[in-house]
């Protein structure tokens, strides 16, 4: 079973394929204390953005960790209404206040706003030819946005994250990122928790002795799917990062990917109402 802890993005930049995501943690004490922990825990991405309102935070417990700078890879995201190119240029220099930062290391158009796409992504290559973000990708693009964007880039995005969980598999999408060379990340990894008792995940766990989170987890990577659960209690932190002392086997992956149902979680990125 082939699987990695990191990948690498425009052939030099090393990212995790696993690492904290921080949606609906509140900025302050919660955010603080779930990055340190996690950061305690071997945990090196975090997943911000800037309508999770929690940039802050973030920024503060990466900056008192102790790990240098340079070893935590902090991805945020641009929100829709900023999209367009100076505003673009305007929402990563807010972002950066926030985090007290001079770059990140992922910037993400957080949804596609197809009207906007062609000089949002103008902004983006600027920012990452400035190293403001030393990669640039996108969230929420189905293959054909990903066409309208290929249509105008110079250069391909490097990430596409997506709502990607059991019953949520995204094939199409994969392929098409794969096709130009982008890495799929999956957000809501675990479908928000809604899907851990499922009958067939918990047999693979007892299985393995492990948890289901852990399961759906080692799926993912083992898929070659980048992970970003998220979790605001120090044990299930530490239980979400402890995938790398098992592997699924052959039976237990095609197991895995018999779940995909069409079933999601948030609105289709062409039905989204905000
Ligand atoms: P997840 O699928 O990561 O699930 C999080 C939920 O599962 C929380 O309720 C958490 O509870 C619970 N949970 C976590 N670990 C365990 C465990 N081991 N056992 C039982 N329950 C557990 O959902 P998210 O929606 O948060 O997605 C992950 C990340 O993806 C986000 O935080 C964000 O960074 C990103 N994201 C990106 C989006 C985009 O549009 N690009 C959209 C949505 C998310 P508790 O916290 O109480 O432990």
């Amino acid at each position: 079973m082939t699987y990695a802890h990191t990948t690498t993005l425009h052939g030099s930049i090393v990212m995790p394929m696993h690492g904290l995501g921080v949606f609906q943690t509140q900025n302050g004490k919660e955010v603080r204390d779930t990055v340190t922990w996690a950061i305690e825990d071997g945990y090196r991405l975090i997943d911000t953005a800037a309508i999770y309102r929690n940039e802050t935070g973030v920024g503060e417990a990466i900056a008192t960790s102790g790990i240098p700078r340079d070893e935590i890879f902090v991805t945020t995201k641009l929100w829709n209404t900023e999209q367009g190119y100076e505003s673009t240029l305007a929402a990563l220099d807010a972002s950066l206040q926030r985090l007290s930062m001079d770059y990140v290391d992922l910037y993400l158009i957080h949804w596609p706003v197809p009207e906007k796409t062609e000089d949002t992504w103008r902004a983006m290559e600027h920012i990452q030819a400035q190293g403001l973000s030393k990669a640039i990708g996108i969230s929420n693009f189905e293959p054909h946005h990903l066409e309208q964007l290929m249509g105008a880039a110079n250069i391909a995005p490097s990430v596409n994250q997506v709502e990607l969980h059991p019953n949520l598999q995204q094939r199409h999408i994969r392929s098409a990122n794969t096709a130009v060379g982008c890495l799929t990340q999956a957000w809501s990894p675990l479908k928000q928790g809604k899907v851990l008792s499922d009958p067939t995940i918990e047999g693979v766990a007892s299985e393995l002795g492990v948890t289901s989170a852990q399961v759906v987890i080692r799926w993912q990577i083992q898929s070659g799917i980048a992970t970003i659960p998220k979790s605001v209690h120090q044990r299930r932190i530490q239980e979400n990062r402890d995938v790398f002392g098992f592997s699924l086997d052959t039976d237990q992956m095609a197991a895995m990917e018999s779940l995909d149902n069409g079933d999601r979680i948030g609105p289709h990125p062409d039905n989204r109402d905000f």
